[in-house]
């Protein structure tokens, strides 16, 4: 074979070229960051930037600066706009500056997070047991960082599913179950859990959705009868799901109930806590959580309302041994050695399903120790606040509605100014909802509530200050009248 192809490299042709884009890109986002408040919210993406999207991938090379000014014109003024203070939509963190530049050493780094002796793996060892120390959990238990609550809530299912299945599931599979494995939740439980029971072979028809009391948390009669006539009708329940924080209106099941009915029934009990979990650092949070520390495993979502960067959510597991014997392969060439690089017998990659993984606990790492927890249970407990705040606002208003109780951060309410049925009401707040985004005023979402549309406010934002709640009712209003005249 002749040596034909060019001594070419992929670094930069000229390091101070570079360096100077970099420094000029460094002052970017700290303006961006800083200059949050002064934006649009939101704005639609112009049609001649999105087109821009449909190009075929470049086969020269160009060079990074004007790379870097295409993002400037394309993609950096039409993000999602999580930065501002009055996003509200979903919920989302703001992320942190430092925990962005936690981000780009992370990927200057570029280590590899499935296992081997490096500083990283002890990085995120620490944030794991940080978090295990925050929800009680004991020595034993173990953890590991995954993309977000999807992926936590995956990997206490996965584990609740071989250790209750009664049979070798890892070598059996699914089909050799004598019994359909069942898992119970309330209708409010996320989505993401329908994906995971799907996708570990349980089929949907093995979630078993509980309705839920006024309050939007779990109805613990209904549960029972329900655990009754399906082991009666010969299922296997195998889980019982608490949302500590529901998706719709932030509701806290009865954790301590759950883990009751759990330990009485030999149930795994899992706590999808992605909203309200890391609320264990807010004063105002924390006894509603009471429970949490007796769950099996709890997921727990840190870009949401700890605002690290995307991605960075922790999955627990009660029994490290249990959450090795769900995941652990080691092949030859994965070897877990005791001196060298690969000189750890501690690898993540046996703990989940991903082998090459994101040095992620750098930016929670970063922010943690930027921050300190108790500033940042602070940020929580005065979103709570403002979030009752809202609600008085909406009390106070005789053309507003609150939908739903107040829960953790989160507000549901809508604009009802009397003599319209809900067909219409859904419709005009529909409308409303829309203009206010795009008007660039506030970005809350929505969902339905026994068929009701809301505008749903969720207040994970450390930027939000009292004066931006009064511009929301007051805009709903104004545009809701806008509309009806
Ligand atoms: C957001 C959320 C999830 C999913 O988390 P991702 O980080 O989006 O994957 C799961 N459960 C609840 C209660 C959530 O709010």
């Amino acid at each position: 074979m002749q040596n034909t192809t060019p001594q070419e490299s992929l670094d930069p042709q000229d390091w101070e070229a570079m360096r100077a884009l970099a420094h000029r890109m460094t002052d970017d986002v700290i303006d961006y960051l800083a200059g949050a408040r002064e934006r649009p919210v939101w704005q639609p993406i112009p049609e001649e930037v999105s087109a821009t999207f449909s190009a075929p991938a470049p086969s020269a090379p160009s060079d990074a600066e004007s790379v870097y000014q295409e993002f400037q014109r394309t993609i950096q003024p039409y993000p999602m706009a999580t930065t501002h203070p009055r996003f509200w939509a979903w919920y989302m963190g703001n992320g942190t500056a430092l925990g962005a530049f936690g981000d780009l050493w992370a990927a200057t780094l570029n280590s590899n997070l499935g296992g081997g002796n490096h500083a990283p793996v002890l990085v995120e060892s620490q944030v794991v047991e940080w978090m295990k120390s925050i929800i009680g959990f004991p020595a034993e238990a173990s953890g590991l960082l995954v993309s977000g609550g999807s992926m936590a809530n995956l990997v206490g299912l996965a584990v609740a599913r071989n250790i209750k299945a009664g049979f070798d599931i890892r070598d059996e599979g699914i089909i050799a179950a004598p019994q359909r494995l069942t898992v119970y939740a309330s209708v409010e439980v996320h989505s993401c859990h329908r994906k995971t029971v799907e996708l570990m072979g349980l089929g949907k028809q093995s979630l078993r959705l509980i309705p839920v009391n006024d309050d939007y948390t779990i109805n613990l009669a209904a549960l029972e009868t329900t655990l009754a006539a399906d082991r009666a009708a010969g299922m296997r329940p195998i889980c019982i799901i608490g949302s500590g924080g529901t998706v719709n209106t932030g509701a806290i099941d009865d954790l301590t109930a759950l883990a009751d009915i759990c330990q009485r029934d030999d149930l795994w009990f899992h706590v999808d806590g992605a909203i309200g979990a890391i609320g264990m650092l807010a004063e105002n949070v924390r006894p509603s959580l009471a429970g949490i520390e007796r769950a099996d495993s709890v997921a727990l979502d840190l870009h949401k309302w700890m605002h690290v960067p995307f991605e960075a959510g922790v999955a627990l597991i009660r029994y490290g041994d249990a959450h090795l014997k769900t995941f652990s392969v080691v092949p030859e060439y994965l070897e877990h050695g005791t001196r060298g690089l690969a000189g750890s017998q501690h690898w993540f990659s046996d703990y989940g399903l991903q082998l090459s993984r994101h040095f992620r606990a750098l930016k929670v790492w970063m922010t943690v120790k930027e921050h300190g927890l108790a500033r940042l249970g602070r940020m929580m407990a005065r979103n709570v606040e403002q979030a009752h705040y809202l609600a008085g606002l909406i009390a106070a208003d005789p053309s507003l509605e609150l939908v739903a109780p107040v829960g953790l951060d989160i507000v549901c309410y809508r604009f009802n100014p009397g003599g319209l049925d809900d067909a219409q009401l859904n419709a005009l707040n529909g409308e409303i909802l829309i203009r206010l985004q795009e008007q660039g005023i506030a970005a809350p979402s929505s969902t339905r509530l026994n068929g009701r549309f809301c505008i749903r406010v969720a207040i994970a934002n450390y930027r939000s200050t009292l004066a931006d709640f009064d511009l929301l009712a007051q805009e709903t209003v104004r545009i809701g009248r806008e509309i009806i005249q």
